[in-house]
Order: C-alpha cells, then structure tokens, then sequence
C-alpha cells in the first residue's frame, strides 16, 4: 500500500481491463485504458497537466493567472482541477450544445463559463477563436490551446502509450481510437510505433468528421452527423501532424451506442459515446487482422457525464437512436 502525494498525482497510471464480450466476439484481446478513472473523470486530464506544466516551465503563466480555453467540456474540467490544485483562475468557452452535466460540473469547480452557439471552425465565434480572443484581452492569462499545442500529445506520449507497452508487456498488435484534438490518437500512435514500428495504428472516425476521408484519399471531406461530444476533427491539426496512421474506419453513432449500453448491461461500465465508437473500432480492427491478436484501445469519459442524453430514453428517440431495453422500463 502506498500515499500518493497529492492530487494531480492521480492523473494518469489509468487501469488497462479487458473487455469481456469484444473479446469473446472477435478471438483477440480487447484491452482499453480506463480513462474515466482520472480525477476530472476523463482522458482530457493529462493533456491539461501537461499543457500548464508546459506553460509554467516556458514562464508563460506565474501566480494568480488565468488559464483560459475552449473545449467541448472535458478539457476544460481536466484545466479546472489542475488549475485549482495549483492556484490559477479558468474561464471556459463551450458550444452551448454539450451535455448539461458538463456545464455544471465545470460550475462546481469554480471555472467562470462562456457559452457559444455551435459554429463551424470557419466562423470568429467558434469557441476556439472566442477563447483566443479572451485569453488576449484577460491579463497574465494562459491560451491552453489544446488543438495545436503539442504538449497535449506529448501527454500521451510519454504517458499514455508508456503505460500500454508496459501494460501489455509489450503484447500489442493494434491501437484505435476517435479524434477529438488528435492528442491520444496521435500521441498513443507515435509512442507505440517509436517501441515497434509493426503495431499497426488505425483511427476510428465518427459521422459529421473529415479525417476518414482525408487518410483513406487526401481529401478533407466530411459525411453525416454524430452526436458524439468531444469527437469529429474537420483539419489537420498540429497534435495530428505526423501521425502514423495505418488504417482507418468511419463508425456511425448507432454503432458506438450499441457497444455503450452493452459495456453498461454486460460489463457494467457506464461511459461516454467516445469510448462505444472506440471499443467499436477495436472490434472491426480485430476482425481485419484475425484471432489471437492484443488490441487496445480507450474509454474516454465517464456515462455519469451524458445522464441527460445517452442514458435517457426520451432524449434517444428525440435523436432517432435505439433505446435499449433497460431504459425502456423506467
Ligand atoms: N472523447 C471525449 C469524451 C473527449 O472529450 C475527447 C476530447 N475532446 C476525446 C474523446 C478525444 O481526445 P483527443 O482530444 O485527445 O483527441
């Protein structure tokens, strides 16, 4: 038995489970990092300590600074309770459209909250321009800029994929997951390839996203829509930049939702729909490279985050997706 020594300490050394019925379904090892099991209950929490660690090494926030930035929740939950573990204010810029329990979350940490109408990346109000803008105009503030700052990847590079090589022994044939910034799929992906070039890296893109399209033929092109929050990249952003990608497949939100309440009624593992288009992708990543194979890949965030959505029968039909049977009786 062990004291760690203080709370940031918590973030990352996440558990690696194997997932009982993706395994059985495919003859492979199914294996996935349990990132809900951080302290801000999601994967976002080590890109956070990274980028203020960085930021304060580089002198680019001191005492009382404000660490401002634009996210689609998780991110900024991670920055809020690394900022008040270490002493520093947030301001938050969300799409209104992310899940109610994030918004209060972020509340309860004391993070000051700016809500934005959902806009393309095209458009100045989008919430990453907003963020930048306030990060300007906020004195002794720190622009998080979790897209294209790549102590994000780094994060994940020197921990994530780390803890899966040393995890797995060394027994790792795949690795997918969904990009959000690309931090944990590009990061994940350069680190395991630096241990053995022929881990083969594939990215599991949902709906509404460009990536797909953009490894499979160079082009940028987005198809469809997901309700997916905190997923779905239309640019080539700079954690992205140089990322082995091996493979690559378009997962629906059907399909991600069918693995979510499967993990939730066979495995009881509450998660968001990040880690079902995941643990999708690993499921058709194992069927293309055959039995006996290790695959890993991530869940992302705690269900206990899309009570609201996800896991409310009234909000599923409204989306026209299916209500599984333990949400039909109450
Ligand atoms: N799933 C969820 C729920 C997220 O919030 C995020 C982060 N935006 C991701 C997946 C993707 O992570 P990354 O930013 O490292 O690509």
């Amino acid at each position: 038995m062990t004291v760690t020594p203080d709370t940031l300490s918590l973030i990352g050394n996440t558990p690696l489970v194997r997932l009982a019925g993706p395994s059985a379904d495919t003859g492979c090892e199914i294996l996935a990092k349990c990132e809900f099991a951080n302290p801000g209950a999601s994967v976002k929490d080590r890109a956070a300590l990274f980028i203020v660690n960085d930021a304060e090494e580089k002198g680019l926030i001191g005492p009382g600074g404000t660490i401002v930035e634009g996210t689609a929740g998780n991110t900024g939950i991670g920055l809020a309770l690394v900022a008040n573990a270490k002493g520093y204010k947030t301001i938050i810029v969300m799409p209104e459209t992310q899940s109610r329990e994030k918004m209060d979350t972020l509340r309860a940490l004391g993070a000051e909250l700016v809500l934005v109408p959902a806009a393309p990346y095209s458009n100045p109000g989008h919430f990453v321009h907003t963020s930048r803008r306030i990060a300007e105009e906020t004195e002794n503030a720190l622009w998080a800029n979790q897209f294209d700052n790549i102590a994000n990847r780094k994060a994940h590079i020197m921990g994530t994929a780390e803890e899966i090589w040393a995890q797995t022994g060394g027994k790792v044939d795949g690795f997918t997951c969904a990009v959000g910034t690309g931090g944990t799929f590009a990061g994940v992906g350069l680190g395991l390839k630096a241990k053995r070039d022929d881990i083969v890296i594939a990215l599991s893109d949902p709906d509404g996203a460009a990536l797909y399209s953009y490894y499979a033929c160079g082009e940028l092109k987005a198809e469809g829509s997901s309700v997916a929050e905190g997923i779905g990249q239309g640019r080539i952003t700079a954690n992205l930049e140089g990322a082995p990608v091996d493979a690559q497949f378009r997962i629906s939100d059907a399909e991600g939702l069918v693995q979510v309440h499967r993990l939730l009624e066979e495995e009881g593992l509450c998660l968001g729909l990040s880690s079902g288009i995941n643990v999708a992708g690993a499921i058709e990543l194992a069927r293309q490279m055959g039995p006996g194979k290790t695959i890993v890949t991530i869940l992302c965030d705690t269900g206990f985050r899309y009570l609201s959505t996800l896991y409310n029968a009234q909000w599923l039909e409204s989306k026209g997706l299916v209500v599984p049977a333990s949400l039909r009786s109450n």
